[in-house]
C-alpha cells in the first residue's frame, strides 16, 4: 500500500453536492481515467464543456485536471449509442444537468462488454438500480421483471423502432431467457 490515494479518494475528497450522485460520478471517471490514453471525454461520451461543467458542479477543486484533454471526438462506440442516448434523454426524472450528462455517461458505458454496473465503476449492481431509479424513474420503473439493464435497454430501443431482434414475443417462453435476465454477478472492475 503506498498511501496513495485513488482517483476516487482524490475526487470524493475535494467534491461537493449530492452525495451519491458525487459517488456515481466519481465512479466513473475513476474508471474512466483508467483506460488512458483513452481521453476522459471519450471513455464516458461527454465533450469537454459537459466534463468541465460536472466537474465544476462535483470536484470545483479537481478541475485543472481536465486542463490537458484533446478536442472533441463527435465519434460513437456503437451504431446504436445515440438512440440509447436519446432513450435516457427521454426518459429524465427531473432534466437536471446532471440527468443529461448521466444519459451520456450510461449509453457510452452501455457499449463496454461488462456488465453495466461493472462499466460504470460503481461497487455493484444495487448502486445501478438506484441510479437509474433516481435520475431515469420513467424508463427504470418499466424494467419490472428486473432484466438485465443493458438487455432492458436494447428490449427498448427494439420496441420503439418496431424493430423486435427477439426469437420470442414472450419473454417467459424464449430460450434467450437465462442471456436476459440473471443476477448481473461479478467483480466490481478496479478503478485506475
Ligand atoms: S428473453 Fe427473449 S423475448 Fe425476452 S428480451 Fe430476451 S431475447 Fe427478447
Amino acid at each position: 500500500m503506498s498511501g496513495q490515494p485513488s482517483a476516487y479518494g482524490r475526487l470524493m475528497e475535494a467534491g461537493t453536492g449530492d452525495p451519491f450522485d458525487r459517488h456515481v460520478f466519481a465512479c466513473a471517471v475513476a474508471i474512466g481515467l483508467g483506460e488512458a490514453p483513452t481521453p476522459l471525454t471519450a471513455a464516458l461520451g461527454l465533450s469537454i464543456d459537459d466534463l468541465v461543467a460536472v466537474f465544476a458542479a462535483y470536484f470545483p477543486r479537481a478541475v485543472p485536471m481536465l486542463a490537458d484533454l484533446p478536442p472533441d471526438d463527435a465519434t460513437t462506440d456503437a451504431p446504436e449509442e445515440p438512440d440509447l442516448r436519446a432513450l435516457l434523454l427521454d426518459h429524465r426524472s427531473e432534466g437536471a444537468p446532471a440527468e443529461t450528462a448521466l444519459a451520456a455517461i450510461v449509453a457510452r458505458r452501455s457499449c463496454r462488454s461488462n456488465h453495466l454496473w461493472q462499466d460504470m465503476g460503481l461497487f455493484d449492481r444495487k448502486e445501478l438500480n438506484r441510479l437509474l431509479h433516481r435520475h431515469f424513474r420513467p424508463l427504470a420503473a418499466q424494467n419490472i421483471n428486473d432484466m438485465k439493464w443493458k438487455k432492458f435497454f436494447y428490449r427498448k430501443l427494439c420496441e420503439q423502432d418496431g424493430l423486435l431482434v427477439c426469437r420470442s414475443p414472450n419473454c417467459d417462453v424464449c430460450a434467450d431467457k437465462a442471456h436476459c435476465f440473471g443476477p448481473e454477478t461479478g467483480d466490481r472492475l478496479t478503478w485506475g
